[in-house]
Order: structure tokens, then C-alpha cells, then sequence
């Protein structure tokens, strides 16, 4: 079973490995990380959060709710423009046991390039909640995190509820 790895964990910080082969154990993986997102409410999961260190993630389009499973997903464009939105993390929880949340600023619209489940070259232009998604699924990869993006004093307000999470 699959367990969420919490901030802190130098698992999340780590620089995932490129995805040479689907293995029956990576969909057997994106399956299960799928039904943890749903379960706890989250719009994206990525292999990091579950402790493996390979390049792939889970996300919704919330507009929609088609569900993506992205191999060796890669950001070919961002916008210029930019927005602020706020976002939480399955990984970055408060004491209530439920995800904090800050603004953070992203471009506005993505290119976006992956291998799906069955081996297909896809790719997408994402804007609004997608692309906002879409970029903090990927960071996860790269071992960045949305806290990363904050001002020292607005990071230190989301760590000072982090800190009194229960493990
Ligand atoms: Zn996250």
C-alpha cells in the first residue's frame, strides 16, 4: 500500500529518474495513487509524495474531471501572463490533518508533453486550474514545492502550521 510522504521528508526534495520502461508495476502505481487522490479530495499525486523517485504523476482537470496519468511529463511552454491562486499540497499539512494553503503565483497558461498509461506520445495546452495543476505536479518531480514560490514570511506562516501537524 502505497503511504503519503509529508514535508520534511527529503524524498520530496529528491530530482526524479526519467521512466524508461511502463511496467506493469508503474500502472499498477498510477492506479492506486488515483484512488488516493480521490480519497483524500486532492487534484494531483505525484511519485515522489508516495516515496518513488521516477517521473511520473496523477492529476484532474477539476473543470472536468477527466483524470491524467502522465509519464515523464515535460513543460514545453509557459505564458508570460501570469495569475495568483491558492494552492495546498497532500504533502504540506496542517494540524487538522488537511492541506494549507497559500498564493502562489504560476504562469497563467502551459504547454505540456507526456507518455500516457498506453505508451502514447501526448501533449496539451492547459490554462486556468488545469495548468495550474499540471505545473505543481511537475515541480514535485524536480523536487520543488509550492512553499518554495513564497516570501520568507508568508513560507514561515505555512511551516508554523506544518510544524504542528500530528504524525
Ligand atoms: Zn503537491
Amino acid at each position: 500500500m502505497l503511504q503519503m510522504k509529508l514535508c520534511g521528508d527529503l524524498v520530496l526534495r529528491e530530482k526524479c529518474d526519467v521512466v524508461t520502461e511502463i511496467t506493469p508495476e508503474i500502472l499498477h502505481t498510477l492506479d492506486e495513487m488515483v484512488q488516493m487522490m480521490r480519497d483524500q479530495n486532492g487534484v494531483g499525486l505525484a511519485a515522489p509524495q508516495v516515496n518513488i523517485t521516477k517521473r511520473f504523476l496523477v492529476m484532474t482537470n477539476p473543470d472536468t474531471d477527466e483524470v491524467f496519468k502522465m509519464i515523464n511529463p515535460v513543460i514545453t511552454k509557459r505564458s508570460d501572463e501570469t495569475c495568483t491562486m491558492e494552492e495546498g499540497c497532500l504533502s504540506v499539512l496542517g494540524p487538522d490533518d488537511l492541506p494549507v494553503f497559500a498564493n502562489v503565483t504560476r504562469p497563467e497558461s502551459v504547454d505540456v508533453a507526456w507518455t500516457d498509461e498506453n505508451g502514447r506520445q501526448l501533449a496539451a495546452h492547459m490554462s486556468g486550474l488545469p495548468a495550474r495543476v499540471v505545473q505543481h505536479e511537475t515541480d514535485h518531480l524536480d523536487g520543488i514545492l509550492f512553499i518554495d514560490y513564497l516570501s520568507p514570511v508568508r513560507r514561515e506562516m505555512v511551516m508554523r502550521k506544518v510544524r504542528k501537524h500530528k504524525k
